[in-house]
């Protein structure tokens, strides 16, 4: 560990993008604490996608315990990439990592990054590869000091690059991408509220899709905050009808080709989100063959 330390300093010290690439490899494999390659098959249709590797379905079919977890969330913003990862994080006893998150604390912070960060998030841009790449750096090995093993990473990678470097130092077992109508996006994200205090994430808004055309229509009941919380709810900066549109226009052009990667590399899990939390929640456990787990919390509870 102390080898791993000193290493880790000796890159902390430089700044270049490469020397950031070099110390992020260095912390994922810290962190991966056994290969995830496996050559189990899958043989019983658990509602997943028919075209995800068998070996990706055979990390699934483990017992949470013994499965390495190193997931992704992919999905548009609103779409609920935080709420479901950090549900999972809880269940699992996984760090979730978001980036979003990594940027807006350093943001808060009075760091030499903080006013650039600002203007890029602000105007729904993404920040560059090489602050991403160095603020995770950073998150990991604060996790690692504490002895995390593996994560829910949600916001991460959002370009093709960050997918390559990403896939360069690690195997990612699954990468779970979120669908959600086009239509609720833009209100899920107007909609959204954070508890200053504890981080946590809520929405006011109550989405009803009628059906029309044949397509069927969708309820969405509002996600309130607790009691504690109610009084202590912020709006992020950059949930503005103008700065959303431009995000979801972003995701287009940047992230819709990190889905290709993934999906051609038969990692992708496609999950349409049905509704809202109470109904997506034990579909998507489903799916991650993890309702035994959720049942085994609920009776220590
Ligand atoms: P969203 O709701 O749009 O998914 P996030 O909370 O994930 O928002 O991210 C907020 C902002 O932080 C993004 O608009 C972008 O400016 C920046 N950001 C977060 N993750 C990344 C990333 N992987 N690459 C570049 N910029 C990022």
């Amino acid at each position: 560990m102390a080898v791993l330390s000193r290493c880790s300093r000796a890159v902390t010290a430089a700044t270049t993008p490469n020397a950031a690439a070099a110390k992020f490899s260095y912390l994922i494999r810290a962190l991966s604490p056994f290969s995830s390659s496996s050559s189990s098959t899958f043989d019983a249709d658990n509602g997943l996608n028919s075209r995800i590797k068998p070996a990706v379905l055979g990390t699934l079919k483990r017992e949470p315990k013994d499965r390495n977890v190193q997931w992704v969330f992919l999905g548009c913003p609103g779409v609920g990439k935080g709420t479901y990862a950090s549900r999972l994080s809880d269940l699992l006893g996984i760090p979730h990592i978001a980036t979003g998150d990594l940027v807006r604390d350093e943001l808060a912070s009075s760091g030499p990054l903080s006013s650039q960060l600002k203007e890029i998030v602000n105007q729904g841009k993404l920040v560059s590869d090489e602050i991403i790449i160095d603020l995770l750096s950073k998150r990991l090995e604060a996790g690692e000091a504490k002895g995390e093993s593996g994560f829910i990473l949600d916001g991460f990678p959002r370009t093709v690059r960050q997918a390559e470097i990403l896939e360069g130092v690690t195997d990612i077992d699954l990468v779970i991408n979120l669908k959600l109508r086009e239509e609720a996006l833009l209100a899920k994200c107007l909609g959204r509220r954070i508890c200053s205090e504890c981080g946590g994430n809520y929405n006011v808004a109550c989405i009803d899709i009628k059906a029309e055309n044949g397509k069927p229509g969708m309820y969405m009941a509002p996600l309130p905050p607790p009691p504690q919380c109610a009084s202590k709810l912020i709006t992020r900066a950059d949930d503005t009808e103008e700065v959303v549109k431009q995000r979801l226009r972003i995701y287009q052009a940047m992230t819709l080709p990190v889905e290709d990667f993934y999906r051609s590399r038969g990692k992708l899990l496609e999950f349409d989100l049905p509704g809202g939390v109470r109904e997506s929640w034990p579909k998507l456990l489903h799916a991650l063959n993890l309702e035994d787990e959720e049942d085994k919390q609920s009776a220590a509870a």
